[in-house]
Formats: structure tokens, sequence, C-alpha cells
């Protein structure tokens, strides 16, 4: 068995060690954009050239280092039945937890209101929250969006959660496609996006979404920079409809340096961190499936592609 790794890590050995550590029975190689094909049986991507698919002709599957495919599936020549699959959680929903529930206290608990006074030598107590004033509303219930509401169900915030069919949550109020999104968003005060990007979620945090939210609303991105409309965002915080929002993803990345959002106190930038891939059980999970298609036993994680994740 052949299995080619094609990411763009200038220290491709990091990957490739753990590989054959991990799948001692494959020969592991490294795509080189000059050399010949190698015939790959399976491939270990991330954003990987056009030209991959143009070369190895023999792939049987596809395993992408990200939950996100939103790339993999942009890169023209992906034979339309080549089976890609994606990465199922390896340790990043947990992550992802952490970091809407940093981001939610910030707001819930005015920790900002703490350091500033702080750094005035100031003591004073202010009110404790009611958590009924801060309904969280999560979109998308898939590996990463489940840990998060189950999480903030868990510390007695009301979680309701949006996805495309229905769910069964213990402790979150589920609403299911389109039709339901209206009635989603007036009963949420905080918005967590973990949507994949598909022709159907881009562009989700618009305007028109954001202002169905209730007063006061916080919006924290961590699915993907194209699932809002920056210029939206901007104008519902000048509304002072929304009071503040965490962005960990970006249309752009890095984010322009002269980018508005770098002067508004009112939006968190945190440079897509939200989640790291760790490197040891990502190849884990992925050398596990290879193994498993090579034996014709079947896998989780492939990807329906026709509706884009
Ligand atoms: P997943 O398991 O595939 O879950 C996707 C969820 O989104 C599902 O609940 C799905 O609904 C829902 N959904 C998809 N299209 C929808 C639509 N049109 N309307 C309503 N709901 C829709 O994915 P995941 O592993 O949770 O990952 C989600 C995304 O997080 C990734 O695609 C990636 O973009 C992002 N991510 C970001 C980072 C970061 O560092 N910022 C790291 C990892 C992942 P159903 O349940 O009904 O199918």
């Amino acid at each position: 068995m052949k299995v080619l790794f094609v990411a763009g890590d200038p220290k491709p050995e990091r990957w490739t060690v753990p590989i054959k550590e991990l799948l001692p029975e494959a020969e592991i190689h490294v795509w080189d954009a000059n050399g010949p094909a190698v015939n790959a049986d399976y491939a270990i991507v991330w954003q990987p050239p056009a030209e991959l698919f143009e070369r190895e002709k023999s792939l049987k599957a596809v395993f992408n280092l990200g939950a996100g495919i939103d790339g993999l599936l942009a890169v023209p020549n992906l034979p339309p039945h080549l089976p890609v699959v994606r990465l199922e959680d390896a340790g990043m929903s947990v992550q992802m937890a952490e970091y809407v529930l940093h981001q939610l206290l910030e707001a819930s608990r005015g920790m900002e209101t703490y350091r500033e006074q702080q750094r005035e030598g100031i003591w004073k107590i202010h009110r404790p929250i009611k958590r009924s004033d801060w309904p969280i509303g999560v979109m998308g219930l898939g590996h990463i969006g489940k840990r998060v509401a189950r999480t903030l169900a868990d510390l007695d915030y009301r979680v309701n959660g949006w996805a495309r069919s229905e769910h069964d949550l213990e402790g979150v109020t589920t609403f299911a496609g389109a039709d339901h999104l209206p009635n989603f968003l007036q009963s949420t005060r905080v918005l967590v996006n973990t949507l994949p990007l598909t022709d159907e979620t881009r562009d989700i945090l618009n305007y028109t979404h954001l202002s169905q939210l209730m007063p006061g609303a916080v919006v924290i991105n961590v699915g993907r920079g194209e699932h809002l409309v920056e210029d939206d965002l901007l104008r519902a915080i000048d509304d002072h409809h929304v009071a503040r929002a965490s962005l960990d993803v970006f249309r752009q990345e890095p984010l322009p340096s002269d980018h508005p959002f770098w002067q508004r106190p009112e939006i968190t930038i945190t440079p897509h961190i939200s989640a790291r891939t760790l490197r040891h059980a990502t190849l884990e999970q992925i050398t596990g499936k290879i193994r498993a298609h090579h034996n014709g036993q079947s896998i989780t994680g492939i990807v329906d592609t026709s509706r884009g994740y």
C-alpha cells in the first residue's frame, strides 16, 4: 500500500515519521511538485494542488487533515467519485468548546469591566449574571457544534441548536432547516457558528439574520470566514444591535493589517486557533481508517460531496 502526504509543511517528516510508525505496512511518499507519479493508493492532504489528481490516478480515497473540506472540494480535477474523508473531531471539539466558553464568559461575566477596574485599582462588585439573559444558539450540530452545545447546557445556560436535520440533544432546544432559522435566531442572544462552508451556508451571518438576534447580541464565529458578511457585522454593531463579536476565522487570512476589524473594540480577533489540529490524534484516526479501508472495512467521515460536507 502506498500513501502520499500532500501538505505545504516545510518539515513533512513531522508527519511522515508518525505515519510510518502508525502504518508500518505502508510505503510513505511526500508530494514532489516536479516528481513522477508514485501511483499512491491513498493521499493525506491539506489544500493540495490540482496536479495531484492529474498525476495520481490510482487513488482509492483522499484523507483531509481537517474537519472543513471546503478547500479540498474547491480543488479543480478532484475526481467526482473519489471518496473524500474528513477529520472527525480528533481532539478539536473540546478545544472549540473551551474557546466558545471563554468568549461567552468575556461577555456574560463582563470580564473587560473587571480588567478596566484593575487598571484603575478599583474594587467594585457588579450584579451576578442571570443565565436567562444569555440564551445561546449554536449553528451546526455536528462533531463540534454538539460538543459546544452540550458544554454550555451543562453550565445551565439556555441553549438552542440549529442544523439541517432534526436532532435530539439533552438540554438543548433544537431547530431544523431554513424554515426554522428565524425562530432559532429570535430566541438567541449569543450566536455561535460551527457550520461547514457550503453553497447553502456561505454569507449566512448577514444583516438580515444578525438583526433577528436578541438585542445586545454576541456573535462567535469559529466556522469559516466566508460565513460572515463583514460589512453587515459592522453595520449591526453600529446599530448597537450586536454588542460584540469574537472572530477566529476571516475571509482573508491572515487578516490584512488595514482591515477595519482591528480597530473595533467590540471585536475580538484570534488567528484561526479556536481548535488546532492535534498531530497525533489526527494521524491515529487517519491511519486507522486507511488500514480499515485497505482491508475492505467500512469507514466513517466520508463526505457527501453533493451537499458539501
Ligand atoms: P460536521 O460534523 O459535518 O457538522 C456539520 C453540522 O452543520 C451538522 O450538524 C449539519 O447538519 C450542519 N449543517 C450543514 N449544512 C447546514 C445547513 N445548510 N443548514 C443547517 N445546518 C447545516 O462538522 P464539524 O466537524 O462539526 O465541523 C464544522 C465546521 O467547523 C468545519 O466544516 C470547519 O469549517 C469548522 N472548523 C473550524 C476550525 C477552526 O479552527 N476555526 C476547526 C475545525 C473545524 P446535520 O446534522 O443536519 O447534517
